[in-house]
């Protein structure tokens, strides 16, 4: 089954109005120019939101995601923002589960399943990001480690609701570091998860499933990975800060 590729960019908490401002000009410029066949998604911090979604809907050139979202539905939770709130101003996805927010917020698999809920009542796609780190890489257990990452943050789901999620697998060593997965290492954990979810799902979700890569994927790694059978695009951080870099990604998804 052929699916075709997703090209998601992770800002994280980078740029401020204006710098976002450009980059998503420079950006629908380039895609326009471009015509990548890939769906594209930005996921700006949350105050540019809008202003993301707004263009998009002008000019339909890639779709919104949030960096995260409320475990909780409404209420006295100061600080937070809810699924309800992302799908009134057209944000259509959500990254959940990133490994720094695992790592610097403490979310844990129990937080984050809720979080999936969440999205999901709203009709928010969760991004939902697995990978493990150097140490449990070394020790050969990182297997284990994103079979439990998956199981229980997503098995509760029924067939309907998984249906609509994508999982983007990011080694937490190759976050940011420069230091990427190999194409065959992203394509043996890739294929390792397809095969956790055709034994949980059957082959029909599995094989619909969309399995991203992140960690320091970039304009000049991009294709050697997408080439890989299971792996289905990109969820980008560094390289989506830079419109040209991010864009030929976009193109190099689209072959
Ligand atoms: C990320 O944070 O999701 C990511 C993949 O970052 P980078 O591309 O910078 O490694």
């Amino acid at each position: 089954m052929k699916r075709n590729k997703i090209v998601a960019g992770n800002w994280k908490m980078n740029l401020d109005f204006d710098e976002a401002q450009m980059l998503i000009e420079d950006l629908e410029n380039l895609l326009d120019e471009k015509q990548p066949s890939c769906e594209v998604i930005i996921c700006p911090p949350f105050p540019y939101l809008e202003l993301a979604t707004d263009e998009a809907a002008e000019h339909e050139l890639f779709e919104v995601g949030a960096q995260n979202v409320s475990a909780f539905d409404s209420g006295a939770y100061t600080g937070e923002v809810s699924a309800k709130m992302l799908d009134s101003i057209g944000v259509s996805c959500c990254i959940i589960g990133h490994s720094e927010r695992r790592k610097y917020f403490n979310e844990d698999n129990a937080t984050l399943a809720q979080k999936v809920n969440q999205a999901l009542k709203y009709e928010i796609v969760p991004i939902f990001c697995v990978g493990e780190v150097l140490e449990e890489r070394e020790k050969g257990i990182h297997f284990d480690v994103i079979r439990k990452q998956v199981e229980e943050g997503l098995f509760h789901l029924d067939a309907g609701d998984f249906e609509n999620v994508v999982i983007a697998y990011e080694p937490v060593w190759a976050i940011g570091t420069g230091k990427t997965a190999t194409p065959a290492q992203a394509q043996e954990v890739h294929a390792f998860i397809r095969g956790l979810v055709k034994e949980k799902y059957g082959e029909d979700l599995a094989n619909q499933l969309h399995i991203l890569y992140g960690g320091s994927c970039n304009a000049k790694n991009a294709t050697e990975l997408f080439a890989q059978p299971d792996v289905d695009g990109g969820l980008i951080g560094g390289a989506s800060l830079k419109a040209e870099d991010f864009a030929s990604i976009c193109e190099q998804a689209s072959n």
